[in-house]
């Protein structure tokens, strides 16, 4: 089984996620006692969250590569980045590393499309929604991305870091988003990505007819299946 090096933190509210799916999914794959072998780097979010804020993408590249180097030195044998957001920092993380980063927009794309949907529509930070690196990816695999207004973007921008980010679930916030992902599907999405990691934990699949493809929970799939891969 192959150690999978963790980047988590970003918040650490997803990634107590992340470690509940990645040893459930190795348990169920191969019974019995086993557990997923994964070394974690867990930042200080305020960091992160202060240099997304101002914008300093170079920074934080650098200092999510950092980390990632040190799981890479420790034995990691592929990353995870638990975030969609900071997946801006792959090309940084990639130039320092060896080691291959499992991408959550490629490992998402790829349920969707297997799923049979061509227009998804896309929710998550101002900078997933709005910024082209996340887009770009799905859109390189086929897939239309739709996404909401400004003024959805904001209020679904601000509950993940005011609300979710905190560990904090309201049921207001709750209807604002389903009717944010009512307003994707009658633009014309067929289905939403919940392309922020702490979603889950607000809308579920059976809080909508809508379908909803949580990129927590599928990029933790796609890393038990690698992880089991031989090669
Ligand atoms: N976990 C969130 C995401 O998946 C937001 C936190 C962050 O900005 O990294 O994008």
């Amino acid at each position: 089984m192959k150690t999978i090096g963790l980047l988590g933190g970003m918040s650490w509210h997803s990634t107590a996620l992340y470690y509940r799916l990645l040893n459930e999914g190795i348990q169920q794959k191969l019974g019995g006692l086993h557990s997923a072998r994964i070394l974690l780097s867990s930042l200080d979010f305020a960091e992160i969250a202060t240099l997304q804020d101002n914008r300093d993408w170079n920074t934080a590249g650098h200092l999510l590569a950092d980390h990632a180097f040190k799981l890479q030195q420790a034995g990691a044998d592929f990353i995870l980045i638990g975030t969609n957001t900071m997946h801006i920092s792959v090309p940084i993380i990639e130039q320092v590393i060896d080691i291959p980063v499992l991408h959550i927009a490629d490992a998402t794309a790829d349920v969707i499309i297997k799923a049979g949907y061509q227009t998804t529509g896309l929710i998550g930070t101002r900078f997933t929604m709005q910024m082209d690196y996340y887009k770009e990816r799905l859109q390189a695999k086929g897939l239309q991305v739709l996404v909401p207004d400004e003024f959805g973007c904001t209020r679904i921008n601000d509950v993940i870091f005011e609300e979710l980010c905190y560990g904090e679930i309201r049921d207001g916030s709750k209807q604002d988003y389903l009717e944010f992902i009512d307003q994707l599907v009658e633009k014309g999405a067929e289905c939403v990505i919940e392309g922020c990691t702490e979603i889950t934990l607000l809308v579920k699949q059976e809080d909508t007819t809508v379908k909803l493809f949580d990129t927590t929970a599928i990029h933790a799939q796609a890393a038990v299946e690698f992880a089991l891969s031989t090669g």
